[in-house]
């Protein structure tokens, strides 16, 4: 993960890597019928990435073509991940109903994965925080692709 506004020290930037494999391993770990599935996630700060591993950016708000986009990959599959920092503050609240840096990083993990949007589930495209896991299908769907 890198900084890309500036304004992050190396443990702002720790912090933040730390959130994201906390909820990329919840959103891509789950279980339905006889199925289960878990996911290990390692973001390193520091380093550029190696080939195959994904680039993990945090933008100003700048970055962005539009004003209020949270984040966005270079393309689906892609291995460019971009976070607004904006929302870097924001966690998934108790009434879940606002944007959150836990709940953007993994949607763009899912993205970066291989998949579009859906309705429903993490792949939604919405600024709520209500939904943050994927389902059966897309887990196959990974599999699949990758
Ligand atoms: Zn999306």
């Amino acid at each position: 993960m890198t900084d890309k506004t500036g304004t992050k020290s190396s443990a702002d930037i720790s912090a933040l890597a730390t959130r994201m494999e906390a909820q990329v391993e919840s959103s891509f770990s789950g279980s339905d019928g006889n199925s289960t599935w878990t996911t290990d996630a390692v973001i390193s700060t520091g380093n550029a990435p190696s080939n195959g591993e994904h680039e993990i950016n945090i933008q100003p708000s700048s970055f962005f073509s539009a004003p209020g986009v949270l984040g966005n990959v270079d393309k689906i599959g892609g291995n460019q991940i971009n976070i607004n920092d904006s929302i870097s503050s924001l966690t998934p609240t108790s009434t879940n109903s606002n944007a959150s840096f836990e709940r953007t990083a993994a949607h763009e993990v899912g993205h970066a994965a291989g998949l579009r949007h859906g309705s429903g589930g993490l792949m939604e495209q919405t600024r709520n925080s209500n939904s943050l896991e994927i389902n059966k299908s897309q887990i196959k769907d990974i599999v699949e692709n990758n």
